[in-house]
């Protein structure tokens, strides 16, 4: 069996907080624990919201807080031909049309009242472009995977989740991805991949074993492991840990500046109090 390998993926979008630190003292205690490895990727494809001191700060948030890992660390900004070729792929197999739909205009579109329902990312795509060939597609474009002919071609799609919070074997049928998740984004306007793609490629090119992530990103699961079955890569199995909450019991957003671990280190806390204050 390969040894254990796990990884914590931050977008250097902001400071981290508390919740960040959970989450990546989790991942590494779970790398010790099994003997294996435990590694960094900066996930910085939205060049717009990602900054170089945001990132200065987290190698230096997580090294006070005494996690260690291997260098050089894969950055995502530097594997946008990998994400390319996984795209080709998808495309050759006839599983991608290009989208020029808005937010508003997904609104309008399904705003009837049966219409409406949520998945992963939002609103479930109405289909509006669907017929739009590849031929078409332009740099105002979007690239959408076609859910039932992406299901069509590998049937059900199941991981095994081994962390507390929906532990088991999770089996997810052809409908119910049409149905729960739809066409979703593989390739944002003007950035030529996704979270979705980036971090399915990145995982196996890392041979990653076991992600640990937090539960928020539970139901995007199925969009990766469906993705790893489309490009022939490996199933991982997955770990979500729960959300570190505030005191009103609202999740930490990113934005959530006040819980910055940076300013915990300004007001003089130790590497051991931030674990005591995420309950690790
Ligand atoms: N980059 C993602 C984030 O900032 C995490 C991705 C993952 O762990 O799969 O939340």
């Amino acid at each position: 069996m390969a040894s254990y390998l796990t990884r914590f993926a931050p977008s250097p979008t902001g400071p981290l907080h508390l919740g960040h630190a959970y989450s990546a003292v989790t991942a590494f205690n779970r790398a010790q624990a099994q003997g294996g490895t435990f590694l960094l990727r900066i996930e910085d494809i939205d060049r717009s919201r990602c900054r170089p001191d945001w990132e200065a700060q987290i190698y230096d948030d997580l090294h006070w807080l005494g996690l260690s890992w291997p260098e050089p660390v894969m950055r995502q900004s530097d594997r946008l031909p990998a994400y390319a070729e996984a795209l080709d792929r998808l495309a050759a197999l006839g599983l991608t049309y290009p989208c020029r739909c808005t937010r508003s205009d997904i609104r309008a579109a399904v705003s009837a009242p049966q219409e409406g329902a949520t998945g992963p990312d939002g609103l479930i795509y109405p289909g509006t472009c669907r017929h739009r060939s590849m031929s078409e597609a332009g740099p105002q474009d979007a690239i959408r995977l076609n859910m039932a002919k992406a299901t069509a071609l590998v049937g059900p799609v199941s991981f095994h989740e081994i962390g507390p919070l929906h532990t088991g074997l999770h089996v997810l049928q052809p409908l119910q991805m049409k149905d729960t998740v739809g066409d979703v984004v593989l390739a944002r306007r003007d950035m030529g991949t996704s979270y979705h793609l980036s971090v399915t490629v990145d995982d196996a090119t890392q041979g990653i074993t076991e992600v640990v992530r937090g539960v928020d990103l539970f139901d995007a699961t199925a969009i990766h492991v469906l993705l790893q079955r489309l490009l022939d890569l490996p199933t991982t199995t997955y770990w979500h840990h729960d959300l570190i909450r505030d005191d009103q019991g609202k999740r930490l957003a990113k934005r959530d500046d006040a819980r910055a671990i940076a300013l915990y280190r300004k007001d003089g806390a130790s590497p051991a109090d931030i674990r005591a204050m995420v309950g690790l």
